[in-house]
């Protein structure tokens, strides 16, 4: 580099220059026009500004993106809030976007948006989301109409899968073994028998196949009840069936 003065390189528009002359850590490169200082003395000082924000960056768990792709990080925090004011949720495989639940919310919608825009440029129907209320009111509607069908498609199945029903009957047969080792007195358990043999009678008498059942349930969705005379009637095999272990709390 030619040897000039600060006052020759400024008049020729240049924006370093060389004096010739050490700057005080005695370093005789270019100098910087516009403020005198020494190009390396400066190469240096932004190197160390560098490394001192990078340690603190690192330090209070900030990263940049390449830096979270090279850990392998799904999510990383790069410091700065999204517009929701939520930090560290940017996702790495997606640029840094942030997927803080509402930024989330809003991604899907858009998504949602664009494949609605496409199904209606290509002329189809829009679909119409169904909500879990109608979804449960129509499968009711359902059983409702198709009670005979479906009792018979669970009796079938009970029937092919016994042995997938045998541990709940166990654990019936447990409970109910358990809920009439409460001490009954000789008169309870010879009414309970009367109550079996009523059962036959009845059985006998009217063709049709009846049920011993327990007025409040023993395995009820909200009550157990006991094993015990008071809690038994006799009910139609099939009305038993349908009352499954509901019973009403009103
Ligand atoms: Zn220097
Ligand atoms: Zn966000």
């Amino acid at each position: 580099m030619e040897i000039i003065t600060r006052a020759e390189a400024t008049e020729q528009g240049l924006s370093v220059y060389n004096n010739g002359s050490p700057c005080v850590h005695g370093h005789v490169a270019g100098r910087y026009t516009a403020s005198g200082r020494c190009l390396v003395c400066n190469k240096q000082k932004l190197k160390e500004y560098r490394d001192k924000k990078k340690s603190e960056r690192r330090a209070s768990g900030v990263l940049r993106l390449k830096e979270a792709e090279a850990m392998g990080l799904e999510f990383y925090d790069n410091g700065k809030p999204c517009k929701h004011g939520n930090y560290g949720k940017r996702k790495t495989s997606s640029k840094g976007k942030c997927y803080c639940p509402p930024c989330y919310e809003e991604h899907k919608k858009i998504c949602r948006d664009a494949a609605m825009k496409k199904r209606r440029a290509l002329g189809h129907k829009p679909i119409r989301r169904v909500t879990k209320e109608e979804s449960k009111a129509r499968y009711d509607k359902w059983v409702a109409n198709n009670r005979e069908r479906l009792n018979e498609y669970q009796r079938n199945w009970r029937k092919a899968n016994r042995e997938r029903m045998r541990p709940y009957q166990s654990a019936y047969n447990a409970i109910r073994w358990k809920r009439t080792s409460i001490p009954l007195s000789k008169l309870h358990l010879d009414a309970i028998v009367r109550v079996y043999e009523k059962r036959d009678e009845v059985i006998r008498a009217t063709g049709i196949d009846h049920h011993v059942d327990h007025i409040v349930p023993l395995l009820g969705k909200n009550v157990c009840g006991l094993h015990v005379p008071w809690n038994l009637q006799i009910l139609p095999a099939k009305e038993n069936r349908q009352k499954s272990n509901k019973y009403d709390t009103v």
